[in-house]
């Protein structure tokens, strides 16, 4: 956007989101103590409790766009992403190791420090009873393959969502090369229309996220009214618990970083570091990637083609700090409302997490959209994921920065042990050049 058009805009605009946020987080509060902080007027009540309909209206919108931005962003990918045939298994095997660690690591931190119980939302209507969806491997089996290919876009059903987003992407890409091989391109109009359809629902996207600052003023300051600040507490130790996990998970790169390329730790951080600050700062890995891509290169000095299948590829696929967010985030929120969740409801929180994470696209609060699924796979209530929003602001930018090096470190692993010779640098070189 030229600096003329921004200076068009209105001045609340052209502040940036995280501010906003911050803006309307501060007003909240002052609103919501004026309004009773935790014993209002009981005639006032009612009006308080509709503070709360902007984010609820937002949830809705995040749970209607979470399917189709999860379909588009599979079909896209393999429409669009460029995999050398021999990487391919290597690098999958990869990406779903670290995506496992990554939740493994996500619910270890959030059973042993148990961050939902440090204080409590205190709605008796909702935190009665365990949460009703229990894991049956043959109900699930059975339930993969949807009646009609557009019931998992109706049900919000994440497995048989994946269940036609893969078939439909591996027959999509086949036929893409096969036509390719052929000199044929029949295939570009759907490419096209799967890569603008996919354009359209970010756009809607970015729409709601604009309203996101008016939702976090209303279900703050309704909640601070209502309840006081018990519940933010437990937000609280739900932050101190993720940015723990969040470095553990750094940790664990770090380590097979160590072992598994010829590239140091040190280097890795401070040749990378470009690459995680901006990452930390724009709160998106999509736009982060040229300069991933660039420090993988110049500063770390990785070979050209390994840079691009983690750099490239994996911003695509490999989100593993999102991963790890939604996973924390259901197991929270059940500790907040006293539901248990049991090892087998774990499993399916595992299981869905790591197709939210792959279905979140790299753009800010992206990971907010796709938990909605992640949360109606073991009926948890999604309206609290509404607390969430208070806080992710902050909390994606950590989680996209360690999306950013999980990306680098697939680019290191596949590197491999030996650096590239000068030989090979100069070949580069030249190439370029010419
Ligand atoms: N903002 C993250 C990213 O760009 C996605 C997310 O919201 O988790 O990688």
């Amino acid at each position: 956007m030229s600096q003329h058009e921004s200076k068009d805009r209105p001045l609340w605009q052209r502040i940036p989101l995280y501010l906003q946020i911050a803006i309307a987080l501060v007003i909240a509060v002052v609103v919501g103590v004026l309004l009773g902080a935790g014993n209002p007027n009981p005639n006032n009540v009612d009006t308080i409790k509709n503070l709360a309909i902007p984010c609820n209206l937002i949830l809705k919108a995040l749970k209607a766009l979470a399917t189709p931005l999860i379909l588009l962003a599979v079909l896209h990918s393999f429409m669009t992403a460029t995999i050398p045939g021999r990487s391919g298994r290597r690098l999958a095997i990869l990406l779903l190791t670290n995506t496992l660690v990554a939740i493994l690591i996500g619910l270890l931190v959030a059973n042993v420090l148990q961050p939902g119980k440090w204080g409590s939302f205190g709605d008796a209507a909702l935190s009665t009873g365990e949460v009703k969806k229990t894991l049956d491997p043959w109900g699930l089996l059975q339930d993969a393959v949807p009646a009609s290919i557009l019931q998992p876009l109706v049900d919000n059903n994440v497995i048989q969502l994946i269940v036609v987003a893969l078939s439909f992407g591996i027959v999509l890409r086949a036929l893409k090369s096969e036509q390719t091989a052929e000199g044929k391109t029949d295939y570009l109009p759907i490419q096209q229309l799967i890569t603008i359809l996919f354009e359209a629902v970010i756009r809607i996207l970015h729409w709601v996220i604009a309203l996101v600052p008016l939702a976090v003023f209303g279900i703050v300051a309704s909640t601070v009214a209502l309840k006081g600040f018990a519940p933010f507490k437990s937000l609280g130790a739900f932050i101190i618990a993720v940015l723990v996990a969040l470095l553990l998970q750094s940790c664990y790169y770090l380590t097979r970083v160590y072992f598994g390329s010829w590239v140091k730790p040190k280097n890795f951080l401070i040749g990378g570091s470009d690459a995680l600050f901006t990452a930390f700062s724009s709160a998106s890995s999509t736009a982060t990637m040229p300069i991933t891509f660039e420090a993988l290169i110049q500063k770390i000095g990785l070979r050209e083609s390994s840079a691009s299948l983690g750099a490239l590829v994996g911003s695509n696929f490999n989100n593993d700090g999102t991963a790890l967010y939604e996973a924390m985030s259901a197991l929270f929120v059940a500790q907040v409302l006293n539901l248990n969740l049991s090892l087998p409801q774990q499993l399916i929180v595992i299981l869905t997490s790591i197709v939210a994470s792959v279905g979140a696209a790299g753009i800010p609060e992206a990971g907010l959209v796709t938990m909605t699924l992640v949360f109606t796979s073991v009926g948890l209530p999604t309206q609290y994921i509404a607390l969430l929003v208070t806080v992710d602001w902050f909390l994606d930018r950590c989680r996209t920065a360690i999306n950013v090096m999980g990306d680098m470190t697939v680019s290191a692993l596949i590197d491999g042990k030996q650096r590239q010779s000068q030989a090979e640098e100069l070949a580069i070189e030249s190439i370029i050049e010419e």
